[in-house]
């Protein structure tokens, strides 16, 4: 499955040896979850398997 991030005017997606991480929605941490949802306009369906990008975090 190819790693696309969901995040609206976002057009990243997973090529091997960058710094670029992906990760899935935490849906079993509501708390994180939502924090998540704040960081990424939900204008596209965020699904179980939609990834978000490391661009979009500080850390
Ligand atoms: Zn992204």
């Amino acid at each position: 499955m190819v790693k696309v991030c969901c995040a609206k005017n976002c057009r990243n997606f997973w090529i091997p040896n960058t710094n670029l991480t992906f990760h899935t929605f935490p849906w079993s941490n509501k708390q994180r979850l939502e924090e998540w949802m704040n960081v990424v306009p939900s204008k596209s369906r965020i699904g179980k398997y939609s990834f978000i990008c490391s661009a979009h975090f500080n850390d």
